[in-house]
Order: structure tokens, then sequence, then C-alpha cells
């Protein structure tokens, strides 16, 4: 696991390439995705590095329900007893991880892209083949501030799932853009800023439609926090632009 401050009280947990948001406010944590079961335990693991108990953690969100972003989310929720929030049209592939919507087939990608494979090794031996569902969540409602530590604005950014949300973390200048634009495609191995394959993604002409939301939360110092990736701090603008320019894939 990798373990970084990227913003001001905002970790990022990365693990079998896939990143999880640790966002501190007065001694109380929000969690941003949960990454693939094996997750759970370096979570705990990180928690104890940043000096944090598990009882410090408020509450979790979830950009999306798919499986390596919701694989820890069922033990969040009986160890740790906290709400998770998910945009409802997500909801039944949160319950049913394997069962979601997305344009080409999956198995043609490691043969098309070998340098998908190391990735994708990884998070199968990190449990990406037996994630439970979750259920009882609470209904992300897009433009409103949630009452969680970090105060996100919820930006609604449908295409790579029907129900897919980022975070904007005003007052930490970071927006959290989860699987709407990444910059590294774990089903390609591509690095760099785009959205994800349609491996992955359930209607991508939505999801370039979608990356126009994420440009008003740019302030010129915007730090862009991805499901799959490092950091971007080249602008949203920017982002969105070389995104748009990879288009679907
Ligand atoms: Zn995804
Ligand atoms: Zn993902």
């Amino acid at each position: 696991m990798m373990l970084r401050e990227v913003a001001d009280g905002v970790h990022r947990l990365e693990h079998a390439y896939v990143n999880v948001y640790v966002v501190e406010q007065e001694g109380r944590l929000l969690v941003v995705d949960t990454g693939l079961p094996a997750t759970w335990r370096v979570l705990g693991e990180a928690l104890r590095r940043l000096g944090h108990r598990p009882s410090d953690v408020a509450a979790a969100v979830l950009t999306h329900a798919h499986f390596d972003h919701t694989g820890s989310a069922a033990m969040v929720r009986s160890r740790l007893g906290v709400p998770i929030w998910l945009h409802e049209e997500d909801f039944t592939i949160a319950a049913d991880p394997y069962r979601y919507a997305h344009e080409n087939a999956r198995a043609i990608y490691p043969l098309r892209y070998p340098r998908s494979l190391r990735g994708l090794a990884s998070m199968t031996a990190a449990g990406a083949l037996s994630v439970r569902g979750v259920e009882g969540l609470r209904p992300l409602r897009p433009g409103v501030e949630l009452l969680v530590p970090g105060r996100p604005q919820v930006v609604f950014t449908p295409g790579h799932t029907f129900g897919h949300c980022a975070l904007h973390l005003a007052e930490r200048d970071v927006l959290i853009t989860g699987d709407a634009l990444v910059t590294l495609d774990p089903y390609t191995g591509r690095r760099g800023p785009q959205i994800i394959a349609g491996a992955a993604t359930a209607d991508s002409a939505q999801a370039l439609a979608s990356l126009e939301r994420l440009v008003p939360c740019d302030s010129g110092s915007t730090v862009l926090l991805p499901g799959h990736g490092e950091p971007w701090s080249g602008g949203v603008a920017a982002a969105v632009e070389r995104a748009r320019a990879v288009g679907a894939h």
C-alpha cells in the first residue's frame, strides 16, 4: 500500500491500483471509496499510521458502485457502523456487484493491452472476484453539500455508471473524480487523464459529456484526485481536454 497526504488533510491510500481517500476534519474522518476486500485490512493500517482509530471514521461516500470501490463497504458498514452514501442509481450494482452495464467485452482487454495485466492480477489478488454486496446505503443527492468531514459538494457525473458522482471539497481545493476521470486506466494500463475504457464504462458518450460538469470546480489550483492513478495538478480544464482528446476506447 501507498499512503500520502495529497492535499490539506486529504490522504491518498493506494492499494492494488485503486485509490481510497481519507479526509480529516477536526479529528473525524470521511472515507471516500473503499477499495477491494483486502483493502479493509490495509485501511486499518493506514488509519493507525495517521494516528487515528477506526472509531474516528464518521462516514463513507462511494463515488460509484463498482466492485473495486465497494469491496470493503460491507465491512465498513458492519464493523464501523457508519453511514455510507451512494447515488441511488447505483444501489442495484452495490447489492449485486457483478451485474453492471459496460459497452465492450472485458475479456478482450488484457489481450489487446498487455500492460493492464499487472494491475488486473493485483486487483484479483486483493479479492476483486469475491466482493460482497452492500445494502442499507443512503442516497447521495447531487448539488447538495454533504454534512460529513470535508463537507463535499456532490457533482453528478453519470456515464461510467449511471449514478456516478464526483466530490468537490472546495475548502481543500480538491476534486475527487472517482472513475469519471482517471489518470490510469486499469483496463488498458494507459496513463494520463482519460475516461475509463468501455470494458467498465456503461456509456462512454455520456461519460465524456459529464466531464463538462467538473470544469466549474476549477479554482486554478484545484487538485484532481482520481479513482485510479496519480493526483493531477495541471488544472481541471486541462485534464478534461486531454480526456476528451483520448475519447472513448
Ligand atoms: Zn468504476
Ligand atoms: Zn474503478
